[in-house]
């Protein structure tokens, strides 16, 4: 290789290459191999672990270790393009394990409030549901559901508090109410605890009669004595 190309790929490469978001180690992706390597042991065995009424949920991770950094690092220090490979992972496991196979599915975020959103400067479940899209196929109605009223964090609330919180925070956004009543919604966040959150986006779809299939997230974080059960 003549010199000057070598210098050349040597300077593009540099280009290229960025620090990794969770550990600072330069690479060419949106995370390093060795935070890749360390996320994959967070993957569930069986993602349909929880595939269950009253909300169905297809959990990629269990909430713990370096998957539970990784969420904090993409939500709470600027970092949205980690929502990218935790993403794609999710639409590989729905692609593998999917419980339901139904082309015509609509892919809906959990929405944030616009004012949060706007604190932020995005929101990573619709990010998240962008890439599982793009893995999937999956139709994707980024604004299906809208946050209409501001709740407080959930954190730190009893599972009653965060049921009255969330009471009609959502509303469904004009098109999908009257263009999907046919197909099916998927909705889509970054972690799946109490259920509060996804009972109260699940109930506010069905009042207008759309079929809600259940909910897949990044990471679940339920007690080992709900996920026992089968
Ligand atoms: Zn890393």
């Amino acid at each position: 290789m003549p010199s000057w190309t070598k210098n050349f790929s040597g300077l593009l490469n540099l280009f290229l290459q960025s620090n990794c978001p969770l550990c600072q180690r330069s690479t060419t992706c949106n995370l390093c191999e060795y935070c890749t390597r360390q996320l994959q042991t967070c993957h569930h065995k069986d993602p349909t672990i929880l595939w269950q009424k009253p909300i169905p949920v297809f959990g990629w991770g269990v909430y713990g270790g370096s998957l539970k950094r990784a969420i904090a690092v993409m939500k709470y220090e600027n970092q949205p393009q980690v929502a990218r490979p935790l993403g794609q992972w999710l639409g590989e496991a729905w692609l593998l394990n999917s419980p339901n196979h139904d082309k015509k599915l609509v892919v809906v975020p959990v929405p944030m409030h616009a004012s949060k959103q706007k604190q932020r400067g995005y929101n990573q479940a619709a990010l998240i549901a962008q890439s599982f899209c793009q893995t999937t196929g999956l139709r994707l109605k980024l604004n299906g559901l809208e946050r209409v009223r501001e709740t407080k964090a959930q954190f730190g609330l009893s599972v009653s508090e965060r049921k009255n919180n969330l009471a009609e925070a959502f509303a469904v956004e004009q098109e999908l109410h009257h263009r999907c009543l046919d197909a099916p919604v998927l909705l889509v966040d970054d972690i799946y605890t109490t259920g509060a959150t996804a009972s109260s986006a699940m109930q506010t779809l069905r009042q207008c009669g759309i079929t809600v299939l259940g909910l897949a997230a990044v990471a679940t974080a339920v007690k080992d004595t709900h996920t026992k059960k089968s």
